[in-house]
């Protein structure tokens, strides 16, 4: 936990539980804690107050730690007082963490039920029911979870941060599962939640000192929320719009200044030496303002707050319009909606489906298309989804760049928005004669600066034309949408890539499958060249009964051992793959049978030297393997008669008493 700033370390969880509303505690592996609560939980503690209570909460505790980490995976178990809590294992520098958070429960019911019966030995009289009742958290098991999951990816992602150098885009994932988040907290503290965690992102990742964001009020912004060092002094500072300010407001463009001059003139005392203020845009004006002050922000970081930015203006819009609050809200709450599903869809065919079927139904419309450039040399934009067009007809279709209404928004970037299709003389083409109306919009689709295809829309049902709430709202959905793309070429990227991959997971050793092809080309290659080569095959020794005494943590502990130090035992020309569970075979180039033999049994004897007392509950003195070895040409000439005999030759050694090396010979 070097690398993350034990302060930092503590912060990020304030902030997890200001998310997500549980109170969160960091422990090591051994139980002792690094962090304790983050918010109280005061029932919990009300119960570690009675003896009883303390030493189970503890052993509850520790319990739980240990079995997580041993699970490997988020767990929620029901502690001594009928509560729930999660344990989330994290895995960092080599060292095990758990998470733990919750005291929970999933009903009143099921509150009353353990207060009624166990209250008492834990000191907690029954007329004190009620006001307990009013202090617990009650949340749904699911929600439980899902919410631990999304924890657990913040606390991976944020501890990645720390260690490794492509800190923007671990930064950028983060936010985004952020985002992801804030699209589940409840629509009545929206405006209030977002805007508290856009300030937390600032100070806990981007390290900035002070932050402000304010909301324009005529010709002033006001405060709306500020958080860093300077948080009181800012929270009672207006800015009038003048001077600089007026420049920001009229170009819609951040301003950097570190001009004492500026900022006196803005109203701030010299605590203040420098300031960055990006406008928040909402319906195409400056509605509030973002202010980081005395921080370093770079071109990378600055293009993420842009990005935040955005979805402050959606935020601002909501704020904006209290008196339509109410069909906002439920707009809000449908793209919300919308977007947390399209986060859940991994499948490409049923994402771009969804897509086109909800920006529809969003925009009260009658048909729709997705459009995605094709990763290939054709560069054309193919339809990949469609509602109320053929589908026959669709997949015929191919647009470049720049050629009609899509291939045009696709290279200028910008939505085009037509009400009359006939009456508009940027467009040179005609309403097509069974659409009912020439109103439609199509929006590209961004992914940063790269745009990767169009939404279109058309056919408003009420046969009106689009609204400007109908275009913002689809312009909205379209970066959720968007975002949700990418995630899928990422998936597919990352299943692709596991395919190629060479490696085997625990060992580190080459797999199976790149094993084959090289033993396939070194068979070649010996042939060719007349040469001979040594083929060795390892098995652990009594491995079965070890996995059975000692457990299969440790058996998992003693392949990677033995992978370590077979590879510190071979020469470097030689290639050593994990055949199997737990059987290794070497291919050794231009070796005879002889030599063969003396480089496995260097290797059995290391193994044997360097991992002793490996038995703890069995009375054994080392782990040993036994090694079977064939070469070529003499033992085989192709890779199935090589791996037949060299398997025979070391069932021979198992037979005659393991813990050897046996060289096949045709005849015993
Ligand atoms: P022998 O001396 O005859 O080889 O006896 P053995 O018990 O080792 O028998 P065998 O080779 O058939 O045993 C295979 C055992 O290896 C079965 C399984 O419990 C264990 N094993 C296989 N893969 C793994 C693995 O990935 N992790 C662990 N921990 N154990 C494994
Ligand atoms: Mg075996
Ligand atoms: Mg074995």
């Amino acid at each position: 936990m070097e690398m993350v700033e034990s302060n930092n370390m503590s912060s990020f969880l304030q902030y997890l539980s200001k998310l997500t509303g549980f109170s969160l505690s960091l422990y090591g592996e051994n139980g002792n804690v690094v962090h304790t609560q983050t918010i109280e939980n005061r029932f919990l503690s009300a119960i570690q107050e009675s003896s009883q209570g303390k030493d189970e909460y503890n052993k509850f505790l520790k319990d739980g730690i240990q079995k997580v980490i041993h699970r490997r995976d988020i767990s929620l178990y029901k502690g001594p007082a009928g509560q729930y809590q999660f344990f989330i294992p994290l895995y960092f520098d080599n060292v095990n963490f758990v998470v733990t958070g919750g005291g929970i429960y999933l009903s009143l019911d099921e509150f009353r039920e353990f207060y009624f019966r166990h209250g008492e030995s834990y000191g907690l009289p029954p007329e004190q029911f009620h006001s307990w009742s009013q202090d617990i958290v009650i949340r749904d098991y699911k929600v439980i979870q899902e919410t631990a999951r999304q924890i657990q990816a913040l606390l991976n992602i944020f501890l990645s941060c720390g260690s490794e150098s492509s800190l923007n885009k671990r930064r950028f994932r983060l936010i985004k599962t952020i985002l992801t988040l804030i699209s589940d907290i409840d629509v009545d503290k929206q405006a209030e939640g977002v805007c508290e965690i856009l300030t937390d992102i600032l100070i806990f990742l981007f390290n900035a000192d002070s932050v402000s964001v304010l909301i324009r009020r005529n010709d002033t912004f006001s405060p709306l929320k500020t958080a860093g060092r300077l948080k009181g002094y800012l929270q009672s500072h207006s800015i009038k719009i003048e001077g600089i300010m007026s420049e920001i407001v009229k170009h819609q463009q951040p301003l950097y200044s570190e001009s004492m001059l500026d900022i006196l003139r803005l109203g701030f005392n010299d605590e203040v030496t420098s300031l960055y203020a990006i406008p928040i845009i909402s319906k195409d004006d400056v509605a509030g303002l973002l202010c980081i002050f005395n921080s370093h922000i770079s071109r990378e970081d600055a293009d993420i707050i842009s990005e935040l930015c955005r979805v402050a203006g959606l935020m601002f819009r909501l704020i904006e319009v209290q008196d339509i609050y109410n069909k906002r809200i439920n707009e809000i709450d449908m793209l919300n909606m919308a977007a947390t599903h399209l986060n859940k869809i991994k499948e490409p065919e049923m994402l771009y489906d969804t897509i086109v079927d909800t920006s529809v139904h969003l925009a009260d419309a009658e048909r729709g298309s997705l459009m995605l450039m094709e990763d290939d040399k054709t560069n054309c934009l193919t339809i990949k989804a469609a509602k109320g067009i053929n589908k026959r007809l669709m997949r015929e279709i191919k647009i470049k760049p720049g050629e009609g209404i899509a291939g045009r928004v696709f290279q200028d970037g910008t939505p085009l928005i037509v009400d009359d299709i006939d009456k508009n003389e940027q467009v040179p083409f005609k309403k097509r004669p069974n659409y009912k109306t020439g109103s439609f919009m199509s929006i590209p689709l961004k992914i940063g600066e790269k745009i990767i295809g169009v939404l279109n829309i058309s056919d408003k049902i009420t046969g009106e034309i689009f609204s400007e709430e109908d275009i913002a709202l689809l312009r909205s959905f379209a970066s959720y949408a968007s975002i949700a793309l990418e995630r899928s070429i990422y998936y597919n990227l990352a299943d692709y890539l596991r395919e190629l991959s060479v490696t085997d997971s625990l060992t580190g050793l080459f797999n199976r499958r790149y094993f084959e092809e090289r033993f396939f080309e070194e068979l070649q290659r010996s042939e060719r060249h007349n040469l001979s080569f040594s083929l060795a095959m390892i098995d652990i020794d009594d491995f079965k009964l070890y996995n059975d005494t000692e457990g299969h943590l440790a058996g998992d502990e003693i392949l990677k051992n033995i992978a370590n130090i077979a590879k510190e035992s071979l020469r470097v020309i030689d290639i050593i793959a994990r055949f199997g569970g737990e059987e290794f075979a070497v291919i050794m180039p231009q070796t005879d049978k002889e030599e063969a033999f003396m480089v496995a049994e260097r290797i059995r004897i290391s193994i044997k030297e360097r991992l002793p007392h490996t038995w703890k509950n069995f009375p054994r003195d080392a782990i040993t393997i036994s090694i079977g070895v064939a070469a070529f040409p003499y033992d085989g000439k192709d890779s199935k008669d090589l791996i037949n005999n060299a398997d025979r030759a070391l069932y021979r050694g198992k037979k005659e008493g393991k813990d050897r090396t046996v060289l096949w010979k045709d005849s015993p």
